[in-house]
């Protein structure tokens, strides 16, 4: 018989009723050092006192009104999004996938009202991920997502992840637009080389092309800046953001120029919960914690620390890992063994995180972990990797 949940995933056999910071409290009492974040949400730990607050409060007041009406809260949240980017507007989702849907149609509908309406197809990159929407899943296209979805939204061509050349060949002044994630984040921890990012840029300055940046991953201060891209000197024309700006309260956005979004007028598109208050008072307090420098920088120190650790770890136990990559608190194992045993180990050494594709592990601690919560971190994943050795 059918689970009453319908049974989409493959779940751990845990469940947790509480969290405090870096820690997660399983219905046991067993307490979890969780370096998955909920899969990157949880930016600023659980239970956040400064988020519970934001919350509470807003809760005590008004929680929706839909968007019939002006939302302050949705005011001062894209007011902190333009004032942190390069955008000149923002429309407020619930999801990752919210975002990836309408950064999709902004693209069509810029060159539907350039005169250009044929103009539609985006490039994109294999090993993507940009959510589960038929939209979505058309614009990755791995085999995996679409597999009996069919007949798939037309519009999209994967091209081999980081390859310039193929990129080269295949753009022109007929594409729409180049989407990507600057770091592959279920992909397995892939960065593209600032490098690459920048000739995307110039790529898409030639042809004309919108550049549309997936950082529902890893923006939100994941890489050690707000924004993965910061860190190439380029801006995209469109980016979508989702996962840690809610801090744990489902919440996106997608951030654009004022050329980019310029198709966009009354009625083109809408939410009736986007941009509800109680997710936009969440929203922003993350920002206002995330966008500040000082904390930038606490992130940059605490990437590289673990980073550093996690080298010994790898030379400690050459059978299991090969190689650690990305930047910042968004940082993956690739692994000799299969990701999903390291991920068990783990849970058996009460050790949080994530498996992905490219054989990786993925380590995506909340960004205001301890220097404490990290050493004892890579002692659980020592301890994790001892299980597998030999
Ligand atoms: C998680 C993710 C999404 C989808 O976000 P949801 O909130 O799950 O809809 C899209 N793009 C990237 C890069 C992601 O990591």
């Amino acid at each position: 018989m059918i689970s009453h949940v319908l049974p989409t995933y493959n779940r751990a056999p845990i469940a947790f009723e509480r969290g405090e910071g870096t820690w997660a409290i399983a219905t046991d009492g067993t307490r979890y050092l969780d370096l998955g974040a909920g899969i990157a949400v949880n930016s600023l730990g659980h239970a956040n006192p400064d988020l519970v607050s934001a919350l509470t409060e807003q809760a005590g007041r008004i929680w929706h009104v839909s968007n019939l009406y002006n939302i302050p809260q949705q005011e001062q949240l894209a007011d902190l999004l333009v004032e942190h980017t390069f955008a000149d507007t923002a429309f407020i989702t619930n999801s990752g996938t919210e975002a990836a849907e309408l950064a999709i149609k902004m693209v069509r509908k810029y060159w539907s009202e350039q005169g250009d309406p044929d103009r539609y197809e985006i490039l994109t990159f294999e090993g993507a991920f940009h959510g589960r929407s038929t939209g979505a899943i058309a614009a990755a296209g791995s085999e995996k997502m679409v597999k009996g979805f069919g007949p798939l939204m037309p519009g999209f061509r994967q091209l081999p992840w980081g390859d310039m050349e193929a990129l080269k060949a295949a753009i022109s002044d007929r594409t729409a637009a180049v989407m990507l994630e600057p770091v592959q984040g279920e992909g397995g921890i892939r960065p593209l080389p600032d490098a690459d990012l920048r000739l995307i840029r110039g790529l898409c300055d030639q042809t004309g092309a919108l550049l549309v940046l997936d950082e529902v991953q890893s923006g939100m201060g994941r890489t050690g800046r707000l924004f993965a891209h910061e860190w190439a000197g380029i801006t995209p024309d469109i980016m979508m953001v989702a996962k840690g700006i809610g801090g744990g309260f489902p919440l996106g956005a997608v951030v654009a120029t004022e050329k980019a979004a310029s198709g966009m007028a009354a009625g083109t598109h809408g939410s009736t919960y986007g941009g509800n208050p109680l997710a936009c008072a969440v929203g922003v307090r993350v920002m206002q914690i995330i966008a500040q420098p000082e904390f930038l920088a606490g992130v940059n120190r605490k990437g590289a620390l673990l980073r550093q650790k996690l080298e010994g770890l790898i030379a400690a136990h050459p059978g299991v890992f090969e190689a650690v990559r990305g930047q910042g608190l968004m940082l993956g194992l690739k692994c000799k063994v299969a990701p999903a045993d390291l991920v068990n180990a783990g849970y058996a050494e009460h050790l949080l995180t994530v498996g992905a594709a490219d054989n990786t592990v993925r380590l995506l601690p909340p960004l205001n972990i301890s220097d404490e919560e990290i050493a004892e971190a890579v002692a659980r994943l020592d301890r994790a990797a001892g299980r597998l050795d030999g």
